[in-house]
């Protein structure tokens, strides 16, 4: 079968699109998030079970993708739980490895987009931007800042006892604002918003994605004040 990626004839490995260990953490206080709602298309939305898996991926290809969740795994991977019981409202990190991180952002992008499962059907990303996106991929080279960025957002639950949001996911939706599409993540601890540029003027935030030389600034966020989690919950009170 063709790969997804490098588009060579080869047997396909069965691999996941978020990574697999932010599946594994599904926090009881957590579920009154996932299950706060009787409406069943809430319940819907939600996905805490064993990840989606589909056959996309040569071996090889999935050892790239590997090496990027490797890196956001030992990096920002629960970060916000490293900072309890104190966490800032913005993390300033610095250090970070540009092109990894940027491979992680994009090849988690990329996959959901050429995945047909359901829960990144909304996920699709124009012809031309696909072919790019999977070129700076393959390429390893991980062009400018503005090229395709993701702004992250840290979230806390807001709750005593389990704070952190590591293994809460949100089916990811498409969103239009000013002209410009962006695709909503939620998983591993953060919000991730994808901005489907490649102008800089076009991004709302440049301050907020990460630099070459490896600084990010990460707004962090009370899950339960985010306007689309409020929707979400909206019968939390009943
Ligand atoms: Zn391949």
């Amino acid at each position: 079968m063709k790969c997804k990626l490098c588009h060579e004839d080869k047997p396909l490995v069965k691999s996941h699109i978020i990574p697999e260990f932010c599946y594994s953490e599904a926090y009881d206080s957590l579920h009154r998030l996932n299950e706060l709602s009787t409406d069943p298309e809430v319940a819907d939305k939600c996905f805490r079970q064993k990840g989606v898996r589909q056959r996309l991926l040569c071996v090889d290809c999935e050892q790239l993708f590997s090496r990027a969740e490797k890196y956001f795994r030992e990096t920002l991977y629960q970060e916000l739980e490293r900072r309890l019981p104190d966490v800032p409202p913005t993390l300033h990190l610095s250090s970070l490895d540009y092109c990894r991180l940027r491979m992680f952002q994009l090849s988690v992008l990329w996959r959901a987009a050429v995945s047909d499962t359901e829960f990144f059907e909304n996920v699709t990303l124009p012809a031309q931007d696909e072919a790019n996106i999977r070129a700076i991929i393959l390429s390893e080279h991980m062009d400018e800042p503005h090229v395709y960025p993701c702004v992250m957002v840290g979230l806390l639950t807001g709750e005593p006892g389990v704070p952190t949001m590591d293994g809460f996911l949100l089916k990811p939706e498409r969103l239009e604002s000013m002209n410009t599409t962006r695709y909503r993540f939620i998983f591993g601890g953060y919000a991730w918003f994808y901005i489907l540029t490649t102008d800089e003027s076009s991004i709302a935030h440049p301050e907020l994605i990460v630099t070459k030389d490896g600084r990010l600034t990460v707004p962090v966020k009370i899950a339960k004040d985010m306007e689309f989690f409020q929707r979400l919950g909206a019968d939390i009170n009943k």
